[in-house]
C-alpha cells in the first residue's frame, strides 16, 4: 500500500478486512471506487449502512428479516410442520435455491465448536428445543455441514430433541464429508434433501 494517500490507505485497509478480498483486490476495489461516479459510491455507502440498521433476526427462526417475523415464516404457503435446521442464514439461500424444500427453518447462528469455546448456550439450540416442544413437527431435517463442527452439532442436536419424540432425519448423502451446505451446488443439494436418512 505504499505511496497510497492517506484516505484511499484507510479504504484499503477496510477494505481488506474483508473475506476472501486480498490487498491486491483492496487496492482494485479503492480505485475502482475513487473512478467511479459519485452517486454510485454513494448508494453503495449507503446500502452499506441501511443493511446494518435494518436487517434483523427473525424472531421465530433466527433468519435475516427486515421485519419481526422473516418471509418464510410469514409465508403461508410454506409447510410449518417439517423444520430444516441450518447453521447459518446464507444456508437458507442455498437450500432455497436448490428447491425442493417447502417446510421452515431454524438458524442456530454457528455450530459447535469446543476448540473455539463455542457451545450449546452460544448457539440457538434452546430456542430450537422450544419450537419443537409446543409446535406440531413431522419431520426436523438437520442440515448442518458435514464437516467436524456440523456434525458434532447434528448429533447434538438429535441427542437433545430424542426425548421429543419427533422424526428426525439428517442430510448426508451426497453432500461431500466436511463440506459445507452454502458451497454445494444445488443438484447435490436437492439429491442432499431427498436421500436424508433417519437420525
Ligand atoms: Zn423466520
Amino acid at each position: 500500500m505504499a505511496g497510497l494517500t492517506g484516505s484511499m490507505e484507510t479504504l484499503v485497509a477496510e477494505l481488506v478486512k474483508l473475506p476472501g478480498i486480498g490487498p491486491r483486490t483492496a487496492e482494485r476495489l479503492a480505485f475502482y471506487v475513487l473512478q467511479s461516479p459519485k452517486d454510485y459510491v454513494q448508494a453503495l455507502a449507503h446500502a452499506l449502512v441501511h443493511v446494518k440498521e435494518t436487517i434483523r433476526f427473525c424472531q421465530v427462526c433466527n433468519n435475516l428479516a427486515d421485519e419481526a417475523r422473516c418471509t418464510i415464516c410469514r409465508d403461508p404457503r410454506r409447510d410449518a410442520e417439517v423444520l430444516c435446521v441450518v447453521e447459518h442464514p446464507r444456508d437458507i439461500v442455498a437450500v432455497e435455491k436448490a428447491g425442493g424444500f417447502r417446510g421452515v427453518y431454524h438458524v442456530l447462528l454457528g455450530a459447535l465448536s469446543p476448540l473455539d469455546g463455542i457451545g450449546p448456550k452460544d448457539l440457538k439450540i434452546a430456542g430450537l428445543l422450544e419450537r419443537v416442544k409446543h409446535g406440531h413437527y413431522r419431520e426436523v431435517i438437520v442440515a448442518t455441514d458435514t464437516d467436524t463442527e456440523g456434525e458434532t452439532t447434528a448429533l447434538y442436536v438429535a441427542q437433545q430433541l430424542k426425548p421429543l419424540k419427533v422424526t428426525l432425519t439428517r442430510v448426508a448423502q451426497g453432500l461431500p464429508m466436511g463440506g459445507h451446505v452454502e458451497y454445494a451446488d444445488q443438484a447435490t443439494l436437492a439429491r442432499a434433501f431427498e436421500g436424508r436418512r433417519a437420525l
